[in-house]
Protein backbone atom coordinates (compact mmCIF):
# COMPACT_ATOMS: atom_id res chain seq x y z
CA UNK A 1 0.00 0.00 0.00
CA UNK A 2 1.16 3.38 -1.05
CA UNK A 3 1.98 5.75 2.13
CA UNK A 4 0.06 8.63 0.09
CA UNK A 5 -3.57 9.78 1.12
CA UNK A 6 -6.17 11.69 -0.25
CA UNK A 7 -7.10 12.01 3.26
CA UNK A 8 -5.12 11.49 6.56
CA UNK A 9 -7.09 11.82 10.29
CA UNK A 10 -4.95 11.99 13.19
CA UNK A 11 -7.46 10.72 16.29
CA UNK A 12 -10.23 8.39 16.40
CA UNK A 13 -12.38 9.88 18.48
CA UNK A 14 -15.60 10.58 17.69
CA UNK A 15 -14.50 13.61 16.11
CA UNK A 16 -11.90 11.31 13.80
CA UNK A 17 -13.60 8.36 13.18
CA UNK A 18 -16.56 9.67 11.86
CA UNK A 19 -14.30 12.37 9.44
CA UNK A 20 -12.28 9.34 8.33
CA UNK A 21 -15.73 7.42 7.86
CA UNK A 22 -17.47 9.95 5.84
CA UNK A 23 -14.47 10.96 4.01
CA UNK A 24 -14.14 6.92 2.78
CA UNK A 25 -17.50 6.94 1.88
CA UNK A 26 -17.17 9.72 -0.72
CA UNK A 27 -14.34 7.91 -2.53
CA UNK A 28 -11.53 9.48 -0.92
CA UNK A 29 -8.27 7.52 -0.03
CA UNK A 30 -8.29 7.57 3.70
CA UNK A 31 -5.95 6.54 6.63
CA UNK A 32 -6.87 7.31 10.19
CA UNK A 33 -3.65 7.53 12.83
CA UNK A 34 -4.62 6.68 16.75
CA UNK A 35 -2.30 6.50 19.71
CA UNK A 36 -4.22 4.86 22.37
CA UNK A 37 -3.62 1.47 23.63
CA UNK A 38 -5.54 -0.63 27.00
CA UNK A 39 -3.50 -1.66 29.90
CA UNK A 40 -2.41 -4.49 28.28
CA UNK A 41 -0.95 -2.27 25.20
CA UNK A 42 -3.60 -3.21 22.95
CA UNK A 43 -4.48 -0.27 20.55
CA UNK A 44 -8.32 1.24 20.87
CA UNK A 45 -10.30 3.22 18.56
CA UNK A 46 -12.56 5.36 20.13
CA UNK A 47 -11.02 8.01 21.65
CA UNK A 48 -12.00 9.85 24.74
CA UNK A 49 -15.79 9.23 24.02
CA UNK A 50 -16.31 5.33 24.09
CA UNK A 51 -12.82 4.51 26.25
CA UNK A 52 -13.55 6.84 29.19
CA UNK A 53 -15.65 9.51 28.77
CA UNK A 54 -19.62 9.21 27.07
CA UNK A 55 -20.08 5.77 27.22
CA UNK A 56 -18.36 4.34 30.59
CA UNK A 57 -19.85 7.34 32.37
CA UNK A 58 -23.39 6.77 31.02
CA UNK A 59 -22.80 2.63 31.84
CA UNK A 60 -22.54 3.57 35.24
CA UNK A 61 -25.10 6.22 35.51
CA UNK A 62 -27.34 3.73 33.84
CA UNK A 63 -26.71 1.15 36.50
CA UNK A 64 -26.03 3.36 39.54
CA UNK A 65 -29.93 5.12 38.70
CA UNK A 66 -31.21 1.44 38.57
CA UNK A 67 -29.33 0.77 42.08
CA UNK A 68 -30.97 3.38 43.83
CA UNK A 69 -34.33 2.90 42.21
CA UNK A 70 -34.58 -0.04 43.53
CA UNK A 71 -32.86 0.66 46.96
CA UNK A 72 -35.49 3.60 47.88
CA UNK A 73 -37.82 4.17 45.05
CA UNK A 74 -39.67 1.24 44.84
CA UNK A 75 -41.28 1.02 47.68
CA UNK A 76 -44.12 4.03 46.78
CA UNK A 77 -44.59 1.92 43.93
CA UNK A 78 -45.66 -1.33 46.10
CA UNK A 79 -42.41 -3.42 44.74
CA UNK A 80 -40.84 -4.88 47.78
CA UNK A 81 -37.19 -4.76 47.07
CA UNK A 82 -35.45 -6.48 50.23
CA UNK A 83 -31.52 -6.59 50.54
CA UNK A 84 -31.17 -5.22 47.12
CA UNK A 85 -26.99 -5.09 47.09
CA UNK A 86 -24.12 -3.77 44.80
CA UNK A 87 -21.55 -5.53 42.99
CA UNK A 88 -19.10 -3.33 41.80
CA UNK A 89 -16.45 -5.63 39.88
CA UNK A 90 -20.02 -7.20 38.02
CA UNK A 91 -20.53 -3.06 37.07
CA UNK A 92 -17.47 -2.56 36.13
CA UNK A 93 -17.00 -5.57 34.02
CA UNK A 94 -20.29 -4.66 32.20
CA UNK A 95 -18.60 -1.09 31.40
CA UNK A 96 -15.24 -2.83 30.32
CA UNK A 97 -17.93 -5.05 28.21
CA UNK A 98 -19.75 -2.19 26.53
CA UNK A 99 -16.73 -0.17 25.74
CA UNK A 100 -14.87 -3.42 24.43
CA UNK A 101 -17.56 -3.98 22.07
CA UNK A 102 -18.11 -0.05 20.80
CA UNK A 103 -14.50 0.21 20.58
CA UNK A 104 -13.80 -3.62 18.31
CA UNK A 105 -16.71 -1.90 16.57
CA UNK A 106 -14.99 0.76 14.75
CA UNK A 107 -12.79 -1.71 13.47
CA UNK A 108 -15.12 -3.01 11.86
CA UNK A 109 -16.67 0.47 10.83
CA UNK A 110 -12.93 1.32 9.02
CA UNK A 111 -12.64 -2.27 7.57
CA UNK A 112 -16.15 -2.01 5.76
CA UNK A 113 -15.61 1.37 4.61
CA UNK A 114 -12.35 0.86 3.22
CA UNK A 115 -10.47 3.35 6.05
CA UNK A 116 -7.18 2.54 6.63
CA UNK A 117 -5.88 2.27 10.43
CA UNK A 118 -2.34 2.92 11.41
CA UNK A 119 -1.31 2.46 15.00
CA UNK A 120 1.46 5.13 16.40
CA UNK A 121 1.44 8.99 17.69
CA UNK A 122 0.99 10.88 14.28
CA UNK A 123 2.91 14.46 14.48
CA UNK A 124 2.29 16.79 11.41
CA UNK A 125 5.64 18.37 9.28
CA UNK A 126 5.36 20.77 6.74
CA UNK A 127 3.54 20.17 3.47
CA UNK A 128 0.95 17.57 5.14
CA UNK A 129 3.50 15.07 5.55
CA UNK A 130 2.14 13.00 9.29
CA UNK A 131 4.99 11.19 10.67
CA UNK A 132 4.15 8.73 12.71
CA UNK A 133 5.49 7.09 15.87
CA UNK A 134 4.69 3.67 16.75
CA UNK A 135 4.67 1.86 20.34
CA UNK A 136 7.89 0.20 19.55
CA UNK A 137 9.30 3.65 19.02
CA UNK A 138 9.83 2.92 15.08
CA UNK A 139 8.87 5.85 12.65
CA UNK A 140 7.44 6.03 9.17
CA UNK A 141 5.82 9.10 6.93
CA UNK A 142 3.49 9.39 5.39
CA UNK A 143 1.96 12.26 3.33
CA UNK A 144 -1.71 13.66 1.99
CA UNK A 145 -3.42 15.91 0.30
CA UNK A 146 -5.66 17.02 3.27
CA UNK A 147 -4.85 16.44 6.86
CA UNK A 148 -7.79 16.32 9.53
CA UNK A 149 -5.99 16.83 13.33
CA UNK A 150 -8.94 15.39 15.62
CA UNK A 151 -6.97 14.90 18.67
CA UNK A 152 -9.33 16.08 21.49
CA UNK A 153 -8.71 16.87 24.77
CA UNK A 154 -7.52 15.93 28.35
CA UNK A 155 -8.29 16.26 31.98
CA UNK A 156 -6.97 19.81 33.24
CA UNK A 157 -4.50 19.16 36.41
CA UNK A 158 -4.30 22.02 38.68
CA UNK A 159 -1.54 22.71 41.09
CA UNK A 160 -3.09 22.73 44.30
CA UNK A 161 -3.87 18.96 43.57
CA UNK A 162 -2.11 16.95 41.19
CA UNK A 163 -3.81 13.58 40.31
CA UNK A 164 -2.19 10.64 41.83
CA UNK A 165 -4.15 7.66 40.35
CA UNK A 166 -5.18 6.44 43.97
CA UNK A 167 -6.69 9.21 46.03
CA UNK A 168 -6.77 12.38 43.74
CA UNK A 169 -8.20 11.26 40.15
CA UNK A 170 -9.25 12.56 37.28
CA UNK A 171 -12.61 12.09 35.44
CA UNK A 172 -11.04 8.71 33.94
CA UNK A 173 -9.70 7.21 37.31
CA UNK A 174 -13.36 8.19 38.90
CA UNK A 175 -14.81 5.42 36.30
CA UNK A 176 -12.87 2.44 38.05
CA UNK A 177 -13.26 2.85 41.89
CA UNK A 178 -13.42 -0.79 43.06
CA UNK A 179 -15.17 -0.05 46.05
CA UNK A 180 -18.05 2.57 47.00
CA UNK A 181 -15.50 5.84 49.13
CA UNK A 182 -17.22 6.43 52.05
CA UNK A 183 -16.53 10.52 51.73
CA UNK A 184 -15.90 11.56 47.96
CA UNK A 185 -14.97 15.17 46.99
CA UNK A 186 -15.93 16.55 43.82
CA UNK A 187 -14.05 19.63 42.54
CA UNK A 188 -16.13 21.46 39.83
CA UNK A 189 -19.67 21.80 39.33
CA UNK A 190 -19.56 21.47 35.64
CA UNK A 191 -21.42 18.40 33.64
CA UNK A 192 -18.63 15.46 34.10
CA UNK A 193 -18.31 16.87 38.15
CA UNK A 194 -21.91 16.63 38.71
CA UNK A 195 -22.32 13.32 36.53
CA UNK A 196 -19.50 11.36 38.23
CA UNK A 197 -20.89 12.56 41.66
CA UNK A 198 -24.11 11.53 40.94
CA UNK A 199 -22.99 7.78 40.25
CA UNK A 200 -21.42 7.47 43.40
CA UNK A 201 -23.51 8.98 45.72
CA UNK A 202 -26.33 6.82 44.42
CA UNK A 203 -24.19 3.85 45.33
CA UNK A 204 -23.52 5.13 48.77
CA UNK A 205 -20.72 7.73 48.94
CA UNK A 206 -21.34 10.64 51.09
CA UNK A 207 -20.81 13.72 48.37
CA UNK A 208 -19.17 16.72 48.20
CA UNK A 209 -18.75 19.11 45.29
CA UNK A 210 -17.08 22.42 45.73
CA UNK A 211 -17.29 25.04 43.10
CA UNK A 212 -15.48 28.09 43.03
CA UNK A 213 -18.14 30.17 40.86
CA UNK A 214 -21.26 31.73 42.70
CA UNK A 215 -23.75 30.69 40.49
CA UNK A 216 -24.92 26.60 39.91
CA UNK A 217 -24.53 26.10 36.05
CA UNK A 218 -24.08 29.48 34.93
CA UNK A 219 -24.68 28.42 31.42
CA UNK A 220 -27.57 27.52 31.35
CA UNK A 221 -31.51 28.81 32.02
CA UNK A 222 -30.97 29.81 35.80
CA UNK A 223 -35.27 28.80 36.22
CA UNK A 224 -33.42 25.54 34.66
CA UNK A 225 -30.59 25.30 36.64
CA UNK A 226 -32.25 26.41 39.97
CA UNK A 227 -34.60 23.46 39.63
CA UNK A 228 -31.81 20.96 38.86
CA UNK A 229 -29.83 22.49 41.98
CA UNK A 230 -32.84 21.77 44.46
CA UNK A 231 -32.97 18.04 43.26
CA UNK A 232 -29.30 17.60 43.43
CA UNK A 233 -29.63 18.58 46.81
CA UNK A 234 -33.07 16.80 48.01
CA UNK A 235 -30.79 13.61 46.80
CA UNK A 236 -28.20 14.54 49.03
CA UNK A 237 -24.84 16.04 46.94
CA UNK A 238 -23.96 18.53 49.16
CA UNK A 239 -22.65 20.87 46.46
CA UNK A 240 -21.11 23.86 47.73
CA UNK A 241 -21.04 27.20 45.90
CA UNK A 242 -18.07 29.86 45.66
CA UNK A 243 -15.74 27.63 46.99
CA UNK A 244 -12.25 27.83 45.70
CA UNK A 245 -9.84 24.90 46.51
CA UNK A 246 -6.87 25.98 46.81
CA UNK A 247 -4.86 22.70 48.69
CA UNK A 248 -5.15 18.66 48.31
CA UNK A 249 -2.82 16.76 51.07
CA UNK A 250 -3.06 12.87 50.98
CA UNK A 251 -2.17 11.57 54.77
CA UNK A 252 -3.18 8.41 55.77
CA UNK A 253 -5.31 7.16 53.09
CA UNK A 254 -7.28 10.69 53.40
CA UNK A 255 -7.21 13.67 51.00
CA UNK A 256 -7.09 17.23 52.87
CA UNK A 257 -8.48 19.49 51.01
CA UNK A 258 -8.44 23.04 52.35
CA UNK A 259 -10.79 25.82 50.24
CA UNK A 260 -11.69 29.34 50.56
CA UNK A 261 -15.67 30.42 50.37
CA UNK A 262 -17.20 33.55 51.43
CA UNK A 263 -16.43 32.73 55.00
CA UNK A 264 -12.81 32.38 55.02
CA UNK A 265 -10.46 29.12 55.03
CA UNK A 266 -12.00 25.67 55.27
CA UNK A 267 -10.94 22.00 55.42
CA UNK A 268 -12.66 18.80 54.49
CA UNK A 269 -11.48 15.24 54.61
CA UNK A 270 -12.03 12.59 51.97
CA UNK A 271 -11.73 9.45 50.64
CA UNK A 272 -11.33 10.28 47.36
CA UNK A 273 -11.12 13.06 45.52
CA UNK A 274 -11.81 13.67 41.94
CA UNK A 275 -10.78 16.61 40.15
CA UNK A 276 -13.06 17.84 37.29
CA UNK A 277 -12.21 21.49 36.58
CA UNK A 278 -12.37 21.08 32.50
CA UNK A 279 -10.48 19.66 29.88
CA UNK A 280 -7.54 21.20 27.37
CA UNK A 281 -7.03 21.11 24.03
CA UNK A 282 -4.78 17.96 23.61
CA UNK A 283 -1.50 18.63 20.93
CA UNK A 284 1.50 17.45 22.91
CA UNK A 285 3.91 16.80 20.28
CA UNK A 286 1.27 17.01 17.68
CA UNK A 287 3.07 19.94 15.53
CA UNK A 288 6.61 20.40 13.99
CA UNK A 289 7.73 24.50 13.98
CA UNK A 290 7.03 24.19 10.18
CA UNK A 291 3.36 22.74 9.82
CA UNK A 292 1.82 26.16 9.69
CA UNK A 293 -0.80 25.23 12.42
CA UNK A 294 -1.61 27.93 14.37
CA UNK A 295 -2.83 28.08 18.31
CA UNK A 296 -5.42 30.56 19.73
CA UNK A 297 -4.49 32.33 23.10
CA UNK A 298 -6.32 29.19 24.90
CA UNK A 299 -4.17 26.70 23.17
CA UNK A 300 -6.88 25.78 20.64
CA UNK A 301 -6.25 24.37 17.01
CA UNK A 302 -6.78 28.06 15.65
CA UNK A 303 -9.83 27.24 12.75
CA UNK A 304 -12.62 29.40 10.76
CA UNK A 305 -16.09 28.35 10.82
CA UNK A 306 -15.58 25.74 8.24
CA UNK A 307 -12.85 24.14 10.68
CA UNK A 308 -9.98 25.34 8.10
CA UNK A 309 -6.50 25.95 10.22
CA UNK A 310 -4.26 28.30 8.74
CA UNK A 311 -2.02 25.64 6.70
CA UNK A 312 -3.38 25.24 3.30
CA UNK A 313 -5.08 21.52 3.27
CA UNK A 314 -5.14 21.23 7.34
CA UNK A 315 -8.05 20.87 9.36
CA UNK A 316 -9.17 20.50 12.81
CA UNK A 317 -12.49 19.14 14.72
CA UNK A 318 -13.63 18.45 18.09
CA UNK A 319 -12.29 19.17 21.36
CA UNK A 320 -8.97 20.39 19.94
CA UNK A 321 -10.80 23.60 18.54
CA UNK A 322 -13.22 26.12 19.79
CA UNK A 323 -16.59 25.22 21.10
CA UNK A 324 -18.31 22.95 23.43
CA UNK A 325 -16.63 19.77 24.37
CA UNK A 326 -18.80 17.44 22.97
CA UNK A 327 -19.06 13.92 20.94
CA UNK A 328 -21.91 15.01 18.82
CA UNK A 329 -19.92 18.31 18.19
CA UNK A 330 -16.89 16.65 17.32
CA UNK A 331 -19.09 14.57 14.64
CA UNK A 332 -20.81 17.12 13.30
CA UNK A 333 -17.37 19.07 12.16
CA UNK A 334 -16.05 15.68 11.50
CA UNK A 335 -18.58 15.24 8.59
CA UNK A 336 -18.55 19.10 7.37
CA UNK A 337 -14.73 18.57 7.16
CA UNK A 338 -14.74 15.00 5.10
CA UNK A 339 -17.37 16.83 2.11
CA UNK A 340 -15.60 20.22 2.15
CA UNK A 341 -12.13 18.04 1.07
CA UNK A 342 -14.76 16.37 -1.55
CA UNK A 343 -15.79 19.38 -3.00
CA UNK A 344 -19.34 20.30 -1.08
CA UNK A 345 -19.77 23.18 1.21
CA UNK A 346 -22.40 22.59 3.87
CA UNK A 347 -21.93 24.37 7.74
CA UNK A 348 -22.01 23.54 11.10
CA UNK A 349 -25.24 24.51 12.66
CA UNK A 350 -23.51 26.09 16.13
CA UNK A 351 -26.49 27.45 17.23
CA UNK A 352 -28.39 24.07 17.26
CA UNK A 353 -26.19 22.04 19.15
CA UNK A 354 -27.65 20.42 22.14
CA UNK A 355 -26.36 20.07 25.47
CA UNK A 356 -27.44 17.14 28.03
CA UNK A 357 -26.44 16.79 31.87
CA UNK A 358 -27.51 13.20 32.35
CA UNK A 359 -28.19 13.63 35.89
CA UNK A 360 -31.57 12.76 37.85
CA UNK A 361 -33.54 14.47 36.75
CA UNK A 362 -31.73 15.26 33.55
CA UNK A 363 -30.87 18.61 31.90
CA UNK A 364 -30.86 18.94 28.52
CA UNK A 365 -31.19 22.34 26.31
CA UNK A 366 -30.34 23.71 22.64
CA UNK A 367 -30.23 27.40 21.52
CA UNK A 368 -30.50 30.89 24.17
CA UNK A 369 -31.39 31.15 27.48
CA UNK A 370 -33.61 33.66 28.88
CA UNK A 371 -30.21 35.61 30.64
CA UNK A 372 -28.52 36.06 27.37
CA UNK A 373 -31.93 36.73 25.70
CA UNK A 374 -32.15 39.71 28.42
CA UNK A 375 -28.54 40.77 27.87
CA UNK A 376 -29.23 40.98 24.28
CA UNK A 377 -32.34 42.71 24.79
CA UNK A 378 -34.51 40.63 23.01
CA UNK A 379 -38.24 40.53 22.83
CA UNK A 380 -39.14 37.53 23.57
CA UNK A 381 -42.51 35.54 25.08
CA UNK A 382 -42.27 31.66 27.35
CA UNK A 383 -44.24 28.40 27.97
CA UNK A 384 -42.99 26.28 30.72
CA UNK A 385 -44.51 23.10 31.75
CA UNK A 386 -43.68 21.13 35.00
CA UNK A 387 -43.81 17.38 34.81
CA UNK A 388 -45.55 17.33 37.97
CA UNK A 389 -48.80 18.03 35.63
CA UNK A 390 -47.93 15.03 33.27
CA UNK A 391 -49.69 11.99 33.84
CA UNK A 392 -46.44 9.69 32.08
CA UNK A 393 -44.56 11.14 34.16
CA UNK A 394 -46.36 10.39 37.09
CA UNK A 395 -46.98 7.07 35.86
CA UNK A 396 -43.32 6.68 35.93
CA UNK A 397 -42.54 7.92 39.02
CA UNK A 398 -40.49 10.46 37.68
CA UNK A 399 -42.80 13.87 37.75
CA UNK A 400 -40.16 16.78 38.43
CA UNK A 401 -38.57 19.54 36.73
CA UNK A 402 -40.17 21.27 33.38
CA UNK A 403 -39.93 21.88 29.80
CA UNK A 404 -39.42 25.66 29.32
CA UNK A 405 -39.44 27.15 25.25
CA UNK A 406 -38.51 30.59 24.75
CA UNK A 407 -39.68 32.40 21.19
CA UNK A 408 -39.06 35.40 19.68
CA UNK A 409 -41.77 38.09 20.50
CA UNK A 410 -42.38 39.30 17.16
CA UNK A 411 -41.92 36.31 14.69
CA UNK A 412 -42.67 33.14 17.52
CA UNK A 413 -39.26 31.57 16.20
CA UNK A 414 -38.15 29.04 18.66
CA UNK A 415 -35.26 30.35 20.02
CA UNK A 416 -34.48 27.98 23.49
CA UNK A 417 -35.76 24.98 24.34
CA UNK A 418 -34.88 23.71 28.20
CA UNK A 419 -35.33 20.68 29.83
CA UNK A 420 -35.06 19.39 33.29
CA UNK A 421 -36.67 15.88 34.10
CA UNK A 422 -36.97 12.34 32.98
CA UNK A 423 -35.28 11.72 29.64
CA UNK A 424 -34.72 15.31 29.06
CA UNK A 425 -31.85 13.79 26.56
CA UNK A 426 -34.12 12.47 24.40
CA UNK A 427 -37.02 15.48 24.39
CA UNK A 428 -34.39 18.15 23.72
CA UNK A 429 -34.07 15.95 20.07
CA UNK A 430 -37.61 18.10 20.05
CA UNK A 431 -36.11 21.03 20.28
CA UNK A 432 -33.02 20.40 18.13
CA UNK A 433 -35.46 19.47 14.96
CA UNK A 434 -37.70 22.01 15.63
CA UNK A 435 -35.45 24.88 15.67
CA UNK A 436 -33.06 23.50 12.66
CA UNK A 437 -36.63 23.68 10.63
CA UNK A 438 -36.79 27.22 12.12
CA UNK A 439 -40.37 26.56 13.55
CA UNK A 440 -42.18 29.17 15.34
CA UNK A 441 -43.75 28.10 19.12
CA UNK A 442 -47.27 27.44 16.87
CA UNK A 443 -45.77 24.98 14.65
CA UNK A 444 -45.36 22.94 17.78
CA UNK A 445 -48.52 23.87 19.54
CA UNK A 446 -50.34 22.66 16.48
CA UNK A 447 -48.52 19.42 15.97
CA UNK A 448 -50.32 16.32 17.22
CA UNK A 449 -47.86 14.31 20.30
CA UNK A 450 -48.88 10.93 21.78
CA UNK A 451 -50.93 10.44 25.01
CA UNK A 452 -49.35 9.57 27.58
CA UNK A 453 -46.06 10.73 26.94
CA UNK A 454 -43.22 13.16 28.19
CA UNK A 455 -43.25 14.82 25.20
CA UNK A 456 -46.76 16.34 25.68
CA UNK A 457 -45.12 18.55 28.11
CA UNK A 458 -42.94 20.61 25.19
CA UNK A 459 -46.85 20.78 23.60
CA UNK A 460 -47.71 22.09 26.25
CA UNK A 461 -45.27 24.52 26.49
CA UNK A 462 -45.28 25.48 23.23
CA UNK A 463 -49.01 26.28 23.92
CA UNK A 464 -47.99 28.34 26.90
CA UNK A 465 -45.50 30.39 24.84
CA UNK A 466 -48.97 31.75 23.59
CA UNK A 467 -51.02 31.32 26.71
CA UNK A 468 -53.03 28.70 25.60
CA UNK A 469 -51.69 25.99 27.50
CA UNK A 470 -54.51 23.47 28.36
CA UNK A 471 -53.74 21.39 31.50
CA UNK A 472 -52.21 24.23 33.67
CA UNK A 473 -53.47 28.02 34.16
CA UNK A 474 -51.43 30.27 31.95
CA UNK A 475 -49.21 32.80 33.18
CA UNK A 476 -48.27 34.30 30.13
CA UNK A 477 -45.21 35.62 30.10
CA UNK A 478 -43.70 38.38 27.86
CA UNK A 479 -40.75 40.21 28.69
P1 LIG B 1 -11.26 12.46 21.59
O1 LIG B 1 -12.45 11.64 21.80
O2 LIG B 1 -10.51 12.93 22.80
O3 LIG B 1 -10.30 11.62 20.65
C1 LIG B 1 -9.03 12.06 20.31
C2 LIG B 1 -8.20 10.85 19.94
O4 LIG B 1 -6.99 11.28 19.36
C3 LIG B 1 -7.82 9.98 21.14
O5 LIG B 1 -8.16 8.66 20.89
C4 LIG B 1 -6.30 10.17 21.25
O6 LIG B 1 -5.64 8.98 21.68
C5 LIG B 1 -5.94 10.47 19.81
N1 LIG B 1 -4.71 11.24 19.67
C6 LIG B 1 -4.38 12.40 20.29
N2 LIG B 1 -3.19 12.85 19.85
C7 LIG B 1 -2.77 11.96 18.94
C8 LIG B 1 -1.62 11.89 18.10
N3 LIG B 1 -0.70 12.86 18.10
N4 LIG B 1 -1.49 10.82 17.29
C9 LIG B 1 -2.43 9.84 17.25
N5 LIG B 1 -3.55 9.88 18.00
C10 LIG B 1 -3.72 10.92 18.82
N6 LIG B 1 -19.62 14.35 25.30
C11 LIG B 1 -20.89 14.20 24.92
O7 LIG B 1 -21.25 14.68 23.84
N7 LIG B 1 -21.79 13.51 25.69
C12 LIG B 1 -21.44 12.95 26.87
O8 LIG B 1 -22.26 12.33 27.54
C13 LIG B 1 -20.10 13.09 27.30
N8 LIG B 1 -19.70 12.54 28.46
C14 LIG B 1 -18.39 12.64 28.83
C15 LIG B 1 -17.99 12.06 30.03
C16 LIG B 1 -16.69 12.13 30.44
C17 LIG B 1 -16.26 11.49 31.74
C18 LIG B 1 -15.72 12.80 29.62
C19 LIG B 1 -14.26 12.86 30.03
C20 LIG B 1 -16.10 13.38 28.42
C21 LIG B 1 -17.44 13.32 28.03
N9 LIG B 1 -17.88 13.91 26.84
C22 LIG B 1 -19.20 13.81 26.47
C23 LIG B 1 -16.97 14.68 25.96
C24 LIG B 1 -16.54 13.81 24.77
O9 LIG B 1 -15.92 12.65 25.23
C25 LIG B 1 -15.60 14.61 23.89
O10 LIG B 1 -16.20 15.83 23.53
C26 LIG B 1 -15.28 13.84 22.62
O11 LIG B 1 -14.65 12.62 22.91
C27 LIG B 1 -14.36 14.69 21.71
O12 LIG B 1 -14.08 13.97 20.56
P2 LIG B 1 -12.73 14.21 19.75
O13 LIG B 1 -12.79 13.28 18.60
O14 LIG B 1 -12.53 15.65 19.52
O15 LIG B 1 -11.56 13.78 20.75
P1 LIG C 1 -16.54 22.35 33.16
O1 LIG C 1 -15.57 23.36 32.59
O2 LIG C 1 -17.95 22.46 32.69
O3 LIG C 1 -16.00 20.95 33.05
O4 LIG C 1 -16.63 22.64 34.71
C1 LIG C 1 -15.53 22.75 35.54
C2 LIG C 1 -15.95 23.54 36.78
O5 LIG C 1 -14.87 23.54 37.72
C3 LIG C 1 -16.27 25.00 36.51
O6 LIG C 1 -17.58 25.26 36.95
C4 LIG C 1 -15.22 25.78 37.32
O7 LIG C 1 -15.76 26.96 37.88
C5 LIG C 1 -14.85 24.78 38.41
N1 LIG C 1 -13.51 25.00 39.01
C6 LIG C 1 -12.36 25.28 38.37
N2 LIG C 1 -11.32 25.40 39.24
C7 LIG C 1 -11.83 25.21 40.50
C8 LIG C 1 -11.28 25.21 41.84
N3 LIG C 1 -9.98 25.43 42.11
N4 LIG C 1 -12.13 24.96 42.89
C9 LIG C 1 -13.45 24.72 42.66
N5 LIG C 1 -14.02 24.71 41.43
C10 LIG C 1 -13.23 24.95 40.36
Amino acid sequence: MSDKYDVIVIGAGPGGYVAAIKAAQLGLKTACIESWTDKEGKNRLGGTCLNVGCIPSKALLEISHKYEEASHGFADQGIIAKDVKMDIGKMMERKEGIVNQLTGGIGGLFKANGVTPIYGHGKLMANRKVEVTDKDGKTKTYEADNVIIATGSKPIQIPPAPFDGEHIVDSEGALEFTEVPKRLGVIGAGIIGLELGSVWARLGAEVTVLEAVDTFLPAIDQQVAKDALKQFQKQGLNIVLGARMTGAEVKRKLVNVTYEDAKGKQEAKFDKLIVAVGRRPYTDNLLSEDSGVQMDERGFIFVDDTCKTEAPGVWAVGDVVRGPMLAHKASEEGVMVAERIAGHKPQVNYDCIPNVVYTFPEVAWVGKTEEQLKAEGEEYNVGTFPFAANGRAMAANSATGMVKIIADAKTDRILGFHVVGPQASEIVAQGVIAMEFGSSAEDLALTCFAHPTLSESVHEAALGVAGGAIHIANRKKKK
